[in-house]
């Protein structure tokens, strides 16, 4: 579980004596640092470094690191909004002892997700993880609800490394293919046994579809926890390839053309530990419910994919018929829609059974993607917003007329669109509050003008090695 309590100038209660005795612990074990770990809006994972010896310091008083992160882009130049782009000021980030994971794939360091607040110890309102982290606690307060999540990786590995930049699959055998397993065995099997001593549950991993791409599922967790995990699994995934001379890439689309690479969420309601996608009266076990919130993730869809594929690279991914789900509909176990409904096996149902969100990738900030789909799904939970009717097969053969009869909408093709569709979306800016909505706003435009004039190949290229 992730602790609700905000930081606090001084440590939150505990804290300080805890790092102290990690401190010591973590040196004993040969680990000289402790990355601290954040995620900035436009999805570039951001870090500062401390010696070990300076945790205890760290969960007392955070580390200082300029707010101008807030508005940065990928290629790290920098937009500003009303209050935020600035150089002025000072943020301290605290480590979440909860979630400090020794790096089994880098070793001498230890890992863990921040969250900042200002000098004067009031909660940062760019912060996405402690935004995150509140809409969690008001769902259980307001609703009695709680949530699981899980982020599906997919990433290509590659030769490495490339001094020109493109890309050169190190494995070349075919999708799902026994070939590719054997290939990289033994990158596969270092990959598991560090995520293993690092206490990640990981469901599978397995070979994928695209040129060079695998995708590991990781067993759900609390939203925050499940953000933090994408997190460090990503910077696992890394690590391990770095140590067997091959480079990795999870950009949205590795090449123009073809499948790219998804992060997919899933994810579950749950009320006193029981699952509202299971066991009730609606379609396929859903609970009304669990329908409505499924409805509500449909309806914000359009204006979700301005968090969810918030790179200009992630428009070359959401193309029809590649699994990516770029209709606003809704199936059984049916990949072509937006919005898998997995209902699991019989036996395991109860446990199981989650919805997933097709429409995302892994240059979005994992905490700001989802919060917005949790926003989005309690509008639909708490207006009982009606689910339409269901789709079966891809959603890209159905004529014009008969998908406006069921309401089944191509999402935003291009960030510009989706931008148009987050402004107009008052619940999702709501969500996120004025200050994170607007940086949403300013650094998507900022990324439209980074690649402005730029044809496919070269958004591609652009936002490689970005994720
Ligand atoms: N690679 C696909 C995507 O971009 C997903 C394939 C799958 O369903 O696992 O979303
Ligand atoms: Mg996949």
């Amino acid at each position: 579980m992730t602790t609700l309590a905000d930081p606090v100038p001084g440590g939150r209660p505990g804290d300080v004596d805890r790092a102290r005795a990690l401190s010591g612990e973590l040196s004993g074990q040969g680990v000289h640092g402790v990355v601290l770990s954040y995620v900035d809006t436009a999805g570039i994972g951001r870090v500062k470094t401390i010696p070990t010896a300076k945790l205890a310091s760290a969960a007392a008083w955070g580390v200082g690191m300029s707010p101008v992160f807030d508005t940065f882009l990928a290629n790290d130049s920098i937009v500003t909004t009303d209050v935020l782009g600035s150089p002025d000021g000072d943020l301290r980030l605290y480590p979440d002892l909860d979630h400090l994971v020794v790096l089994a794939g880098q070793p001498g360091w230890a890992w863990a997700p921040v969250d900042r607040i200002t000098q004067e110890g009031e909660p940062h309102p760019g912060c996405s993880r402690t935004v995150l982290r509140r809409l969690v606690t008001e769902a259980a307060e307001r609703h009695g609800l709680s949530f699981e999540a899980g982020i599906e990786i997919e990433w290509a590995v590659g030769q490495g490394p490339s001094a020109t930049g493109d890309f050169v699959p190190a494995l070349h055998g075919p999708a799902y293919g026994a070939t590719r397993q054997v290939e990289l065995s033994d990158y596969g099997a270092d990959l598991l046994a560090a995520l293993a001593a690092q206490d990640v549950d990981v469901e599978q991993l397995h070979p994928e579809y695209a040129a060079g791409q695998f995708e590991i599922s990781v067993g759900a967790l609390d939203p925050v926890a499940a953000a933090d995990r994408s997190m460090l699994v990503r910077q696992t995934i890394r690590a391990v390839a770095g140590r067997h001379g091959l480079v990795v890439s999870f950009a949205p689309a590795v090449f123009a053309q073809g499948v790219g690479n998804g992060g997919h969420i899933h994810l579950s309601a749950w009320r006193d530990g029981v699952n509202l996608h299971s066991g009730g009266e609606g379609r396929h076990g859903m609970t009304a419910e669990a329908e409505s919130f499924a409805a509500g993730v449909l309806a914000h869809l359009p204006a979700l994919t301005a968090v969810t594929a918030p790179s200009p690279a992630s428009y070359l991914r959401l193309k029809p018929s590649q699994w990516a789900g770029v209709f606003t509909a809704w199936g059984r176990e049916t990949r072509e829609a937006a919005v898998r409904i997995v209902t699991g096996t019989t036996g395991l149902r109860e446990r199981a059974a989650n919805l997933e969100v097709k429409p995302v990738d892994l240059a979005a900030n994992p905490y700001l993607a989802l919060t917005c789909v949790i926003a989005a799904g309690l509008d639909g939970l708490t207006s009982s917003t009606p689910l339409p009717e269901e789709i079966t097969g891809d959603p890209a053969r159905l004529g014009e007329a008969e998908a406006a009869t069921r309401d089944v909408r191509r999402l935003p093709a291009s960030l510009r669109e989706a931008v148009e569709e987050f402004r107009k979306d008052e619940r999702l800016r709501a969500a996120l509050g004025p200050v994170l909505a607007d940086a949403v706003i300013a650094v998507r435009q900022g990324e439209i003008a980074a690649v402005e004039g730029y044809d496919d190949e070269q958004v591609a290229a652009a936002y490689r090695w970005k994720y």
